[in-house]
């Protein structure tokens, strides 16, 4: 609550009379001060009230009599000895609430308000509700923690500025923020800290705000600010500068903070064209942050659609993940999966694509952020895992012998929070692909709760023989934990580790450490993103089975799958399914 939201500050100065004084005196200063509704009877430290219209009507009834009665008696005979009196700091929800369950008759008195320095104020009933509801009507707009607009009253200011805008010929370019590091925050420091960071970046936010810009906290640490381009000026450049102002303001530094609670911010913008709506604008600019975010944050980024610079362009990314699978426009590309050995295909990983119908063929870097955040991905990989069964039998019938072992399927961790184990069986039964042809790969961000939760499921799933692989191993959050509770299969060390491994000493050790790991414990290992001779040979040194990479072969569609493996089987028909 805000220091506006004490009825401290509602209060007025209140007039005091002594307790003894003749009630005759009191009303010529009622009738001298005609705004004066209530005084405050003092008799000692105790504090009496009253109310201009009793007092009135105390003197002129019953029956004309009052005057005559009341006159020469002092004002504590007539004052309330128990009004409500509370100290400013009092809420003014809290203070509303305890006049509502006064008795009726006292319902509309003015309260006593103790204020600083021993003085002594009143709040009328009427102020005090008229507070009350503005005070509601302003927590509907606005974002209770940094007092920025929230999200729906955002949403409501950029359609009313989309449409005014569109009229006049001008754009509406919007900022989307993302911090950099909350959860670190959060997480070391606490939430209090966390909430003290984000009250922060409202508050350096709002400073740099220009006339008619309105920035607003979409929720956690999401905000957004909009702002109109004129008519002519380029609104590209004026929506990178709006960004940029925001990360400056930032990231502005004054050395009273700690500097660990510094945070930084990825951002995205990007401008209304055409034919855009509010909430696609929006959807860009939060594309475009993913972009900043995933090229290492505290940078900005413009939407896709306006850096090509068409007219009326941003409906090229108005399409979400969850369209593109009815469409029909996902695809799917297979890498092999090599052993090192002979360099033999074992399995292959599918990998999806999406083949839009503006913007070409995107990699999953360019969709599965906007996917995940949409809570598209368990739909997604359900269209995956179909696809990649069906497909694989489709080879098998083409390339018999020569086709693949295994297909490895990627699951992302907002699938493993569902029934996933119906949807393989039912997939499998569906496509005829036995269970034990299919590699499901779990997901380096996964958190621990997420992985244990989903530990029946995938136990189910290893009963029928489908296998397990933890993806990316090394690099996120996957806890060694999980490799003793849970009856994984293999591992794959993530590509970080296998680049770095001939001149980084660390990252050769983390190569070697969980391909030892992984055969202590009866795992497959499998180095992903090979892409040099010396890195597979180095590897094979170190005792890895199966590799994936560019060097031994790049993702490609089936047809070119297909192609390769019946041709490698005729060329060289001891080493069947070779990649290279
Ligand atoms: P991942 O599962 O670790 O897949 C391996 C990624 O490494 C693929 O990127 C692959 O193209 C890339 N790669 C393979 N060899 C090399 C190499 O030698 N050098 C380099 N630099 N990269 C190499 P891609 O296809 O862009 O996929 C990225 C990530 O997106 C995947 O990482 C996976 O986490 C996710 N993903 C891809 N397809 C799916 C899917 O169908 N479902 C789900 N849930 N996630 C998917
Ligand atoms: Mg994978
Ligand atoms: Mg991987």
């Amino acid at each position: 609550m805000t220091i506006a939201g004490e009825i401290g500050t509602l209060a007025r100065a209140a007039l005091v009379v002594e307790a003894g004084t003749p009630c005759e005196s009191l009303e010529s200063t009622f009738r001298a001060r005609s705004d004066l509704m209530a005084v405050i009877v003092a008799d000692g430290d105790r504090l009496g009230l009253i109310m201009r219209g009793r007092f009135d009507q105390a003197m002129s009834g019953p029956m004309g009599y009052g005057r005559l009665l009341w006159r020469q008696r002092p004002v504590s005979a007539i004052a309330d000895w128990s009004p409500v009196r509370l100290p400013g700091a009092t809420t003014v929800v809290a203070a509303s609430h305890l006049l509502r369950t006064r008795p009726a008759e006292r319902r509309y008195d003015d309260l006593v308000v103790d204020l600083d320095g021993g003085r002594v104020g009143t709040v009328s009933a009427a102020h005090l509700f008229d507070a009350l509801a503005t005070q509601f009507a302003d927590r509907a707009v606005r974002d209770d923690l940094t007092g920025l607009a929230n999200r729906a009253h955002f949403l409501d200011v950029l359609t009313a500025a989309c449409t005014d805008a569109g009229a006049d010929g001008d754009r509406v370019a919007v900022a989307f923020l993302d911090i950099d590091g909350m959860k670190r925050i959060n997480d070391s420091h606490g939430h209090q800290a966390g909430d003290a960071v984000l009250t922060l970046v409202g508050r350096q936010l709002c400073d740099a705000m220009r006339p008619g810009e309105i920035a607003a906290r979409l929720g956690g640490d999401e905000f957004a600010v909009l702002a109109r381009v004129r008519r002519g000026a380029p609104a590209e450049e004026a929506a990178l500068e709006l960004g940029r102002r925001c990360l400056l303001a930032i990231s502005a530094r004054d050395g009273r903070h700690d500097p660990d609670l510094h945070p930084y911010a990825s951002v995205g913008v990007a401008v209304s064209g055409n034919r855009s709506d509010p909430q696609t604008l929006v959807s860009e600019a939060d594309m475009a942050m993913y972009r900043a975010k995933q090229a290492g944050g505290n940078q900005v980024e413009l939407a896709v659609g306006v850096e090509a610079g068409l007219a009326g362009d941003v409906d090229l990314v108005d399409r979400t993940v969850a369209q593109a699978v009815e469409q029909g426009e996902l695809r799917l590309h297979y890498q092999p999966i090599v052993r090192v050995n002979d360099r033999s295909v074992a399995s292959v990983e599918a990998l999806v694509r999406w083949q839009h119908p503006t913007m070409g063929l995107l990699p999953p870097g360019r969709f599965l952020p906007g996917a995940r955040r949409a809570g598209h991905l368990p739909a997604l990989d359900r269209w995956v895992l179909r696809r990649a069964c069906a497909d694989l039998v489709a080879m098998d019938e083409e390339l018999g012998e020569q086709s693949p072992k295994w297909v490895n399927v990627n699951l992302s961790a907002p699938t493993l929070a569902g029934p996933f184990d119906e949807t393989v069986v039912r997939t499998l039964a569906d496509t005829g692909l036995p269970a034990s042809r299919l590699r499901l790969e779990l997901p380096e961000d996964a958190d621990l709760q997420t992985l244990a939760d989903a530990g029946p499921r995938l136990e189910r799933l290893i009963s029928l023989g489908v296998w397990l692989t933890l993806d990316d191993m090394g690099a996120g959050s996957t806890n060694l934990r999980y490799l003793s509770t849970l009856s994984i299969h293999g591992i794959k060390i993530d590509r970080a580790f296998v680049s770095g491994m001939l001149h980084n000493p660390r990252d050769h050790a983390v190569v070697k450490l969980l391909t030892d790991l992984a055969h202590g414990l009866g795992l497959r290992v499998t180095a992903e993103g090979v892409e040099s001779a010396a890195q597979l040979s180095e590897l094979a040194r170190l005792g890895v089975v199966h590799a994936q990479g560019y060097h031994l072969a790049h993702p490609m569609p089936l047809n070119a799958l297909t192609t390769l493996l019946a041709g490698e089987t005729k060329a060289r028909p001891h080493t069947a399914r070779t990649a290279r």
